[in-house]
C-alpha cells in the first residue's frame, strides 16, 4: 500500500491541449486555498462558483473565468482542491499553470489526482481505473459500462464475493479452533454447499468481467492473403470508409495499415497487410515480413481468397501456403485462429454463406463467403468475430473491466476450486483456510484492498495528466 499522499500541492491543466471554449487548471493539496486567495484576491467560499479576474503575483490579469474551491475532505481527491475554469487557449492556460507553480504547487504526475483520491478512500481501484477507461473508451457501450464500474457496480460484486468467502472462512477457521470436532464440522456438507455457491457466484462475475474486458481491450484481427484477393477492400468495407487503397495492381499495400472500428461496441483493431507472394522488391519484402509478424500475434487472422481464382478449402491450406512460399504459416496459423474468407462471390453468382451452424462452433476453422466490393455477407463476418471473442453484452447491465481483473478472478477461482477439492477429500482445515485466504487476497487486488506500490504505479502512470 502506498504511504498517504505526499503532503505537497499538485497542479495540472485538466483539459486537453488545443483550442477550446473552456480550459481548466486544477490544484490539489494544502496550498490550494493560499493559491486561490492570491489569484482571486479574496478567499473563495467553499463550493461556490465565483466569476471574476485571475491575477498574477504582479497584478497582471491573466484571464477572466470561474473559480471553485472544494475544501477537504469533500473534493475529488479528498484534499483541498481549487479549480480555475478559464478560456481554453494554450497560452492562457499555460500562464495560469505557471502562476500556480510560482505560488508553490508542483506539476502533477499522470493520474496523480486519481491516485490521491484512491489513497484518501474517495474511490477504490476499479473505480479509479474506470475513470481512465471512460476517458479512453471507443464506443457508446464501453462508455456506459465504464460509468457503471465508476459508480461501483463491479466493486460491489467483488465485495459481496469477498464477504461470502469470509463467511466460509469463519466456519473453516472455527473448525480449526475446535479441532476436536473438526472432521464432523467440515464434513457436515454445509460448508461445501456454501463454497459451491461462492464458486458459481465467481463464475458469473468472471463472465461479466470478460465481457467488460472485451469492451475495453477489443480484438486484434489481421487480414492476410495473396495480392489482389480483396484485403484492402475488406478493410474498407468493415471500416465503412476508404482507409486502404484499392487497385487492380498487385502489391499496392506494402506496409501494414491499421484501423480501429467497433462491432456493436466491441473494439476491433484491424490490420491490412501486404499481399503474400515471393518478391524481389525490398520494400515489399519488408512489408511481407511485417505481415507475418502481425499474423503471429493476432487474435484472429482472416485469410482472404479470391474465390473466382482459388477454391481454398480447409484441407488445402498447407498446399496453398506452400505454393505461396510461406509453408511455415500452416503451423503458425492454428486452425482455431483462422477464418477463410471466400471473397468476390459476386463474380461466381454465389450468395453469402458460412460453414457455421448458428455461429456455434467457433473453435473450428471457418469459411465465410462474401463480397467485399458489393458489401454482402459482412454481417456474417461481424457476428462470427463477436462469437469468436465470446462477446454477447447487450449493452445493458455490463461493466468495464481489465485483463488484470480477469487474471485475479481466475486465480481466485483456482484457489476456491482447490479449497473445494481439499474439503471433499477430507484434508486438513488449515489447507482449506489457506486457499480461501489466497482467494480473498486475489479479489482484494482488484479493488485495491491489497496492492503493491508497483501495481499502483503501473496503473496510475497510464492515466493522463490532470486526471
Ligand atoms: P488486395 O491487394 O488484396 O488488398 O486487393 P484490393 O482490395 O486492392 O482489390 C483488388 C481488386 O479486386 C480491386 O480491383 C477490387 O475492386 C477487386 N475486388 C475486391 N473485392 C471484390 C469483390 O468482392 N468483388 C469483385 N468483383 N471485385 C472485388
Amino acid at each position: 500500500m502506498l504511504a498517504p499522499a505526499d503532503n505537497d500541492t499538485i497542479c495540472a491543466i485538466a483539459t486537453s491541449p488545443g483550442r477550446s471554449g473552456v480550459g481548466i487548471v486544477r490544484v490539489s493539496g494544502p496550498r490550494s486555498l493560499a493559491i486561490a486567495e492570491s489569484i482571486l484576491g479574496f478567499k473563495p467560499q467553499p463550493r461556490h462558483a465565483h466569476f471574476g479576474k485571475f491575477h498574477s503575483g504582479n497584478a497582471e490579469i491573466l484571464d477572466l473565468g470561474i473559480a471553485l474551491f472544494f475544501p477537504a475532505p469533500n473534493s475529488f481527491t479528498g484534499e483541498d482542491v481549487f479549480e480555475l475554469q478559464g478560456h481554453g487557449g494554450f497560452y492562457v492556460l499555460d500562464n495560469l499553470l505557471k502562476e500556480t507553480l510560482l505560488l508553490g504547487a508542483r506539476l502533477a504526475r499522470p493520474g496523480e489526482f486519481s491516485e490521491r483520491a484512491f489513497i484518501n478512500d474517495k474511490m477504490d481501484l476499479t473505480q479509479a481505473e474506470a475513470i481512465a477507461d471512460l476517458i479512453d473508451c471507443s464506443s457508446a457501450q464501453a462508455a456506459k459500462s465504464a460509468m457503471r464500474t465508476l459508480q461501483g457496480d463491479f466493486s460491489q460484486l467483488i465485495n459481496s464475493l469477498c464477504e461470502a468467502i469470509t463467511e466460509v472462512r469463519v466456519y473453516v477457521e472455527a473448525a480449526i479452533d475446535f479441532s476436536e470436532e473438526e472432521i464432523d464440522f467440515l464434513s457436515e456438507g454445509k460448508i461445501a454447499e456454501k463454497l459451491a455457491d461462492v464458486i458459481s457466484q465467481l463464475e458469473s462475475v468472471l463472465d461479466q468481467a470478460t465481457q467488460g474486458a472485451i469492451l475495453k481491450e477489443g480484438m486484434s484481427v489481421v487480414i492476410a492473403g495473396k495480392p489482389n484477393a480483396g484485403k484492402s477492400s475488406l478493410l474498407n468495407a468493415l471500416a465503412g470508409k476508404e482507409t486502404a487503397i484499392v487497385t487492380e495492381i498487385a502489391g499496392t499495400t506494402r506496409d501494414i495499415l491499421s484501423e480501429q472500428i467497433n462491432i456493436d461496441g466491441m473494439p476491433l483493431h484491424i490490420t491490412d497487410t501486404a499481399g503474400l507472394r515471393a518478391s524481389d522488391d525490398v520494400v515489399e519484402q519488408e512489408g511481407i515480413r511485417r505481415a507475418l509478424a502481425a499474423i503471429q500475434t493476432a487474435d484472429r487472422v482472416l485469410l482472404v481468397v479470391d474465390s473466382s481464382l482459388d477454391d481454398v478449402q480447409l484441407k488445402d491450406l498447407p498446399d496453398f501456403f506452400t505454393a505461396l512460399g510461406f509453408g511455415q504459416l500452416s503451423e503458425a496459423l492454428d486452425p482455431p485462429r483462422l477464418t477463410i474468407i471466400h471473397n468476390k462471390i459476386d463474380l461466381r453468382g454465389e450468395e453469402p454463406a458460412s460453414n457455421l451452424i448458428d455461429g456455434s462452433d467457433t473453435s473450428a476453422p471457418v469459411i465465410i463467403k462474401l463480397s467485399a466490393k458489393q458489401k454482402t455477407g459482412l454481417q456474417l463476418l461481424r457476428q462470427h468475430l463477436k462469437d469468436v471473442m465470446g462477446f454477447h453484452t447487450s449493452g445493458e447491465g455490463g461493466f468495464i473491466a481489465r485483463s488484470r481483473h480477469l487474471e485475479a478472478l481466475r486465480k481466485a477461482r483456482e484457489n476456491l476450486l482447490q479449497a473445494q477439492n481439499q474439503l471433499l477429500n477430507g484434508r486438513a482445515a488449515e489447507l482449506v483456510a489457506e486457499d480461501l485466504r489466497h482467494a480473498h487476497k486475489h479479489l482484494g487486488e482488484i479493488t485495491g484492498e491489497f496492492t503493491t506500490d508497483d501495481l499502483l504505479g503501473k496503473i496510475f502512470s497510464s492515466f493522463c495528466v490532470g486526471k
